[in-house]
């Protein structure tokens, strides 16, 4: 029986085919079927299922299923959603991810650094006052999270002249980082860090780790981008913290509820930027190259890609 890939999304329909449109020229050689099309028998022969946002009970129609792929580098919805010693899933792991995340780290960094909010306010007043000039030497950025997104944003940030620290659950040793484990080390690295960068991903143990704590950890006066999921940071606290003028800027692009709903707090707040979930999409293409590298190592050796571990929750 030729075994086959079902696309299991939960996108509207357009986005879908362009996903299956891209999956298909990236692997001529498989048959790759949608499920809202896929017949009884195509189920029966799918091996691979390939998801973003999928309907946990539409994977249970797989009965030969050996395996998940992820379009999206965030998993905490498929880890709270599926059997922990089920299928395995895999996560997307692409370069041009990495290397669009670390663009949108140094671009918005550099955002903060040269004082663009404030910038924004005075022109708003009319108000012609010269800001005073940090450079990135003197400013330290601390990432919450030295994986693959966040080990990149470091490089890139040391090229650009920035002191750069970084926190991740086991120790780690990157050129040119200072790199911190363990509760004592966050506190010691937000206590260091101008700005602060969140890419964990979301799990019991990240959940509402920036919180009213970690706010008073950090120097008076630093600023938060959270690039990661909302439920990292502690929304209530980090508008009293906002408030307070503890932190004197956030750059937001991830929130509990997405869309933003109209009525948050943070669409109208002065020290708030918010962007609509922006700083790493998908890209369809280099996505589609290395999920087809992960087919085809699978097809010729029988190996499952590195897949996450859901006790860790990533
Ligand atoms: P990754 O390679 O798995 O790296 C995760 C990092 O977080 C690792 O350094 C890990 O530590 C650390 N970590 C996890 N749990 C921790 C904990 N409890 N305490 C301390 N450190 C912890 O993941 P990634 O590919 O870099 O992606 C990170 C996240 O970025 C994704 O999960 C997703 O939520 C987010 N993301 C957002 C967008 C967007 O557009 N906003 C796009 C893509 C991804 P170890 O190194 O010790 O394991």
């Amino acid at each position: 029986m030729t075994e086959i890939i079902t696309l299991i999304t939960g996108l509207p329909d357009e986005q879908e085919a362009g996903y299956l449109a891209a999956l298909a020229a990236a692997m001529p050689a498989e048959t790759i079927v949608a499920l809202r099309k896929a017949s009884a028998d195509e189920l029966a022969r799918s091996t691979i299922a390939i998801v973003a946002r999928p309907d946990p009970a539409a994977l249970a129609v797989l009965p030969r299923l050996a395996w998940i792929q992820s379009l999206w580098a965030g998993v905490e919805q498929l880890v709270a959603s599926l059997p922990p010693d089920g299928t395995p899933v895999v996560r997307l792991v692409d370069p041009e991810l990495s290397r669009t995340m670390a663009e949108a780290v140094l671009a918005w960094t550099y955002y903060l650094q040269r004082d663009m909010p404030a910038y924004r306010l005075q022109q708003q007043a009319r108000v012609w006052t010269q800001q005073i000039y940090r450079k990135p030497a003197d400013t330290t950025v601390g990432i919450v999270g030295l994986g693959t997104l966040g080990g990149r944003a470091a490089n890139r940030l040391i090229d650009a002249g920035f002191r750069v620290s970084g926190w991740s659950r086991t120790p780690k040793t990157l050129a040119g980082v200072c790199a911190r484990h363990g509760t004592d080390g966050l506190v010691r690295m937000l206590g260091e860090s101008d700005i602060v960068v969140c890419l964990v991903p979301l799990t019991a143990d990240t959940r509402r780790l920036v919180d009213r704590q970690a706010f008073a950890a950090m120097k008076r006066g630093a600023a938060l981008i959270n690039f990661s999921r909302g439920p990292v940071v502690a929304a209530q606290d980090l508008l009293q913290a906002l408030d307070d003028g503890q932190l004197s800027h956030a750059v937001l692009d991830v929130f509990d509820i997405e869309p933003l709903p109209g009525d948050s707090p943070f669409w109208q707040h002065p020290a708030v930027t918010v962007l609509p979930h922006i700083s790493a999409p998908t890209d369809i293409h280099t996505a589609a190259s290395v999920i087809a590298t992960n087919v085809a190592t699978y097809r010729a050796t029988g190996r499952i890609p590195d897949s996450i571990d859901f006790s860790r929750g990533y």
